[in-house]
This record gives C-alpha cells, structure tokens and sequence, in this order.
C-alpha cells in the first residue's frame, strides 16, 4: 500500500482550521476574561521637557490570561476590535483609567492628566459620549484631567463625524490627542479643522529620528507646525538621550518612552509619581 502524505491543499486547509479554532478559542477566552477581570492597566509617565516632571500617564492595558501569562495589546485588541468586544473592554478601561486618577488624588498626589486610548470602532460608537460623561460621573474623575488618544487614521476615517464628536468631548472639557501622527496619511488642511489638544509623533519617527538628518528635519518641522497650529507635541518612544536631547532642541513638548519609564503596574507607577520629577 502506497503511504500518501498529505498534499500542499490539505496541509492548508489544516493550518486554516487551525487558525479559525484558534480565533474562537481568543474570542471567547476574551469574553470571559472581561467577567473574571483578567484585565490590568499599565500606565507609562509622559514627561514634561521643559521642566523634566511627570505631567501625565498613559494607560495601557495588559490581559493576564489563564494559563499563559501576561498578554500584550497587540495580541488580543485587535480580535477585541473585530468581535466588538472592544465596547465594554473599552469601557472598563476608560472606568478603571478614571477611578485610578481619582484615586491617586485623594492620596494626596498632584494631578496629572490620564490619558486613555479609543480604538476606532469605540470611537463610532453612537452613544460614546453619554457614555464617557457617566463614567466621569461615576467616578468623580475631573474631565479637564482625561486626555483621549484617537489614532490618527481613526480621526480621517470620516472627518465631519470626527469634528463633530471631537467638540463635543471638548465642549466638556476633555482633551484630544492624535495618536501614531505621521503613520496614516492626514493632509495638513485637516490637522488645522480638527479640535485637538496634542499630537503624538509616532515611535517609527522617534526611532529613526536619530539616523538620519531628514528624519531630523521632518521631527522639526511637523514641531513647528503644531506649535503654529496652537497643538502640543508628545514624542513616543524616546530610547535614547540622543532621541531626547534632539527633541529637546527643537521644542518638543512632552515625552513617553522607555527612556524614562515602560509602562508599569498602578503600584509602581504611584511610586513614580511620588516622586513627582523623573530625573
Ligand atoms: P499606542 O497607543 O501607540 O501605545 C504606545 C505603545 O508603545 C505601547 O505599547 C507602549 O508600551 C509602547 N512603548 C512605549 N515606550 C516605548 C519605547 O520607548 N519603545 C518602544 N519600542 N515602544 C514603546 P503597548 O502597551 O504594547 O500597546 C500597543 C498598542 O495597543 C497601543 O499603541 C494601542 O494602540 C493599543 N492599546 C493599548 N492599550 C489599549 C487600550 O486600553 N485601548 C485600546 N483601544 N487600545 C490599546
Ligand atoms: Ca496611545
Ligand atoms: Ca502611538
Ligand atoms: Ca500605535
């Protein structure tokens, strides 16, 4: 008897059904992850250039997954985002975020601004902003101090609907940032109708920032333009002195990277935050 083995097709299709089960499996573990809070936020300090103090923190979530450990972002949000899991994980992220920097204020540390990320279909959400305001509600949390990061191919996805949620998150006091800037492709005409507070350089830039005198150039330029368009510019993940005395000398506002700090767990980070300034 001939012993066939299994053909290119069959070897596929196996490896398909492997990744559809696998797709379900993450699914549903998500699912219940959400009930059996498995979910942790990290939070990474944003440092203030000028003075060198701690002026906010990002939050960013963590999965501590049965059995597997500790369970990166990446891993998880994007199936998080197809399933629409994303809308009540994104909302005890934007809970837990609040009731964190309410918290640390009552123990007597100085404010900072929290800033919390909306993924894109958060973000077309109908009811997002009643749902933002019972959650400030909920937990006391001062609006003025909750900084919201929408990417920026989220914000162009439809630029009118943008503008419209956009003020009346700011119309509350909120703040907006426009995350991974220079990854998508915004023309400049709709960074200046876009109500936003800050944006954030992308980490690719930051990374190059130092290879190469036009990588140099484009980090100054875009600075400028923000500070023209009445925008602060958060630098992300600043590695280097090199990348932090070079953003330094172009009047950059504020910097994230681990540098100055990974993102760590809200025991760690109160401690930073003692501390108050970082070095
Ligand atoms: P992001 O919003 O662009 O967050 C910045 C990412 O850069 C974080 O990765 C952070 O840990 C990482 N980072 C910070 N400093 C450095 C550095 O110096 N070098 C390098 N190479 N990386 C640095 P993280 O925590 O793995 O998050 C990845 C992405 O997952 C985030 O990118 C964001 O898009 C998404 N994400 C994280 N938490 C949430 C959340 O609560 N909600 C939503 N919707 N998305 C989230
Ligand atoms: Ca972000
Ligand atoms: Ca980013
Ligand atoms: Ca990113």
């Amino acid at each position: 008897v001939k012993e066939t083995g299994k053909n290119n097709y069959e070897l596929f299709m196996e490896s398909m059904k492997r990744k559809i089960i696998d797709k379900l499996d993450l699914e549903s573990d998500l699912r219940h992850a959400i009930e059996k809070e498995e979910f942790v936020l990290f939070y990474q300090p944003q440092i203030a250039l000028a003075t060198g103090e701690i002026i906010g923190v990002e939050a960013l979530i963590r999965w501590e997954r049965e059995g597997v450990g500790l369970v990166q972002p990446m891993e998880f949000i994007p199936a998080a985002e197809e399933s629409s899991l994303i809308i009540p994980l994104g909302e005890w992220v934007l809970k837990t975020a609040c009731k964190q920097n309410v918290k640390w204020i009552k123990s007597g540390i100085k404010p900072v601004l929290m800033a919390v990320n909306l993924s894109s279909k958060q973000f077309q959400q109908r009811n997002l902003v009643e749902m933002i305001e019972r959650i400030l509600d909920e937990t006391g949390m001062d609006p003025t101090l909750l900084e919201l990061e929408i990417t920026e191919s989220t914000a162009m996805q439809d630029i009118d609907f943008t503008i419209k949620v956009l003020k009346k998150l700011k119309e509350k006091g909120i703040r907006i940032s426009l995350d991974d800037f220079g990854t998508g492709y915004s023309s400049l005409n709709y960074l200046k109708m876009l109500p936003i507070d800050s944006l954030k350089i992308d980490k690719s830039f930051v990374h190059d920032l130092t290879n190469s005198p036009s990588e140099e150039t484009i980090a100054k330029s875009v600075i400028s333009l923000a500070h023209k368009l009445n925008l602060l510019v958060v630098a992300e993940g600043v590695e280097t002195k090199a990348q932090l005395e070079l953003l330094k000398n172009h009047m950059c506002d504020k910097v994230q990277g681990y540098l100055l700090s990974k993102p760590v767990p809200p025991n760690e980070a109160e401690k930073l935050l003692r501390k108050a300034k970082s070095e």
